[in-house]
């Protein structure tokens, strides 16, 4: 008789161990909106993932910034060269797809990126202009930005939108050869020289006379975008188009 209840006692607390565990790696409750997810649902729940404020008919021709009214780009691009051909973004950096991208960047909450993914795989096929280029290259980071944080955010998204749309995933051809600051608190004039010649293609054959998707989080004043573009085209790319999961407007 004891023994069988030392066992069941044995199996509660290993239940106990399982369960504690299983919610330590996907925890019952939605961080953003705090209601209880359901077994299906990974660390955000899809309520969440269906109120990301997206960005779908009236956006700049350019910088991919929602605008209100019907014109092709907005007052922001008016007064810059940007030598991208156009930027797609999934939505604008707002609740809660900032804190979706802050999951997943700085909380290693990698499984975000997947989903994420596949929401920007969905963009990527319902505009014409993307679905006649030729591959997919996530921005790439810094090699000890890569040790630190393990992984590249954009690198899960760009492995998604590739195998979504079919196009070859370029993760080779480019290298971040600068560990760059953080652009967000450096105004334009900073970024810029922040980002100068931060960007190597170590594999120009790759890229040569292709057209290229450039897959990053988020877009605040492109100067990102714009210096891997300059890169690109120098070392041979024909054009190169920006897919961003946020357009943050600072400007
Ligand atoms: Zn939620
Ligand atoms: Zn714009």
């Amino acid at each position: 008789m004891w023994k069988d209840k030392l066992i069941k006692s044995c199996k509660q607390q290993s239940q106990t161990v399982n369960q504690s565990f299983i919610n330590f790696i996907f925890p019952p409750f939605c961080p953003i909106c705090e209601s209880e997810l359901k077994h299906t649902e990974r660390f955000i729940c899809e309520d969440c993932y269906s109120h990301i404020k997206t960005i779908e008919s009236h956006f700049c021709r350019k910088c991919g910034a929602p605008l209100e009214e019907k014109r092709k780009t907005c007052k922001y691009c008016k007064g810059i060269t940007f030598h991208f051909s156009k930027v797609r973004a999934l939505g604008t950096f707002s609740t809660p797809l900032i804190e979706m991208i802050h999951l997943l960047k700085y909380e290693r909450k990698t499984l975000i990126g997947n989903r994420l993914g596949i929401l920007l795989g969905n963009l990527f096929l319902s505009d014409p202009e993307l679905l006649l280029t030729d591959m997919i290259l996530p921005v790439p980071l810094h090699r000890t930005r890569i040790r630190e944080r393990g992984y590249n955010q954009s690198t899960l998204l760009a492995k998604m939108v590739s195998s979504i749309s079919g196009k070859d995933l370029c993760l080779d051809a480019v290298v971040r050869t600068k560990a760059t600051k953080s652009q967000s608190k450096l105004d334009h004039e900073e970024r810029l020289i922040n980002l100068e010649d931060a960007f190597r293609v170590v594999l120009p054959e790759i890229i040569k006379n292709k057209t290229v998707v450039v897959v990053d989080d988020v877009l605040t004043t492109g100067t990102t975008l714009d210096e891997i573009t300059k890169t690109l085209l120098n070392s041979g790319a024909q054009s190169v188009y920006g897919l961003i999961l946020a357009r943050a407007i600072s400007v």
